[in-house]
């Protein structure tokens, strides 16, 4: 039977979706977490604790594992375990991406250097350091701007800035987001910050998979939601993408050469675009899936999840199609109104009950402490609809959000 390493963080929203593909793929399946797990003991062949900041040590640690336990694949789950998974691939000499190229997607200078040094289209950028004075940091870049960490993920500390005032209080705002506790950075990504030109336009987000360095395009998601900041909440994804196709073909076009430029050849890549006058714009390739819940979108040929298909090209298996099943699709993020402890969630049976809604899945748990956007990361849940067309798909996935009340304290 094969076995498949799986790398999952303690933050993660996708376990059970991975999980679930694996069991499905009839995989031994082998769950690395960067916490021991009180279970550890009891099932030493299935659980691993793993330091996923350290890439290097985790290889070791897995090639010494695995000597008793030969492992066919290994994928890693959400940004955190990108690195790592790939320096455990290279180890075993399991198909992966290089782990420079997945250290440069990781890190958004990098990302940014190495993709303006390819001549994809990117916004103007600079990398500044915390320790300067943001009153002089703040001359060498042009209004509006957007300020962000350069190894954070789901938006969090990206702020756009339109005059020097709302500068030097997002650069200060980011300095404190480093160095909150469950942040984690180290390194340079605790000591700088990337400013860049505001791009605007439409946003969409590619959702793909590489096979031997050639880029499949799974999904390409339209945000309907202006994302024109402070903050950039995401809210609304919806597919097909209701652009022209000479666009869209664009679109693919632009993230194949960005996944070239950093050498990102195997796996999932999850890609933020802007597409105005100019044509798209790369704002980010991750080399992993759709976060969140949000993969619950997706299906493909007769039925395959997102994570199944991911699963089987990580272990060299046939696909028998990438095709997504046809009928439009979307998810609502919901976002974090406010901060404070959530008491109490209304309207779910409403909201559930409005026509194409397929789910309203309340992640957030009563009591949790909630933190919005730009200091936190999650979201209070997510809303699925199927419908006959994309507007249809987004009005059904409004209604039922209106719906919803969230209580919080
Ligand atoms: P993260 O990896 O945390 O999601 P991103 O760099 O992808 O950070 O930025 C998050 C969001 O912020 C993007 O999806 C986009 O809406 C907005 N954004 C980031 N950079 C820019 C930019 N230069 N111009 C316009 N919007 C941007």
């Amino acid at each position: 039977m094969a076995r498949l390493l799986l790398l999952l963080p303690t933050t993660t929203y996708r376990t059970e979706a991975f999980v679930h593909a694996a069991h499905k793929l009839g995989v031994d399946l082998v769950c690395a977490s960067e916490r021991p797990s009180t279970l550890e003991e009891l099932a030493p062949g299935t659980l691993l604790t793993l330091d996923f900041a350290d890439p290097e040590g985790a290889a070791a640690r897995v090639a010494e594992w695995s000597r008793g336990h030969p492992l066919d694949a290994v994928v890693g789950v959400d940004d955190l375990t990108t690195t790592v998974a790939a320096a455990i691939a290279h180890r075993l000499g399991l198909r992966a991406n290089p782990v420079a190229a997945v250290a440069a997607a990781r890190n958004k200078y990098q990302m940014r250097q190495c993709l303006a040094a390819a001549g994809v289209p990117v916004p103007r950028f600079r990398r500044l350091a915390l320790k300067d004075d943001p009153f002089t940091a703040a001359r060498g870049v042009a209004f509006p701007c957007v300020l962000k960490p350069l190894a954070l993920s789901a938006s969090r500390g990206v702020v756009r800035a339109n005059t020097v005032d709302q500068f030097i209080a997002a650069f200060h705002r980011i300095g404190a987001i480093l160095h909150r506790d469950d942040v984690g950075v180290s390194g340079e990504a605790a000591e700088y910050l990337l400013a860049e030109q505001f791009v605007p336009g439409l946003e969409v987000a590619l959702e793909g998979l590489l096979v031997g360095g050639t880029l499949h395009t799974l999904a390409l998601f339209d945000k309907p939601d202006p994302l024109d900041g402070p903050f950039f909440e995401e809210t609304i994804y919806v597919t097909p993408s209701r652009l022209p196709q000479a666009i869209q073909r664009r679109i693919t076009k632009v993230t194949a050469a960005a996944c070239a430029a950093l050498g990102l050849r195997e796996g999932p890549v999850h890609a933020e675009l802007r597409v105005n006058d100019d044509g798209p714009w790369v704002i980010e390739v991750a080399a992993r899936s759709i976060g969140g819940l949000c993969s619950r979108t997706l299906r493909f040929g007769t039925g395959m999840s997102l994570e199944e298909l991911i699963l089987r090209h990580a272990l060299g298996w046939t696909i028998d199609s990438l095709d997504r099943e046809r009928r439009p699709a979307g998810v609502m993020m919901i976002p974090i109104p406010r901060a404070g402890r959530l008491q109490a969630v209304h309207g779910q049976e409403p909201a559930a009950a409005v026509e194409g809604i397929e789910e309203v899945a309340i992640t957030a748990h009563l009591g949790q402490e909630l933190m919005p956007l730009p200091e936190g990361w999650q979201y209070l849940g997510f809303i699925f609809a199927r419908a006959e067309t994309p507007e249809a798909v987004e009005k059904a996935l409004r209604e039922a959000h209106a719906h919803l009340h969230f209580d919080i304290a």
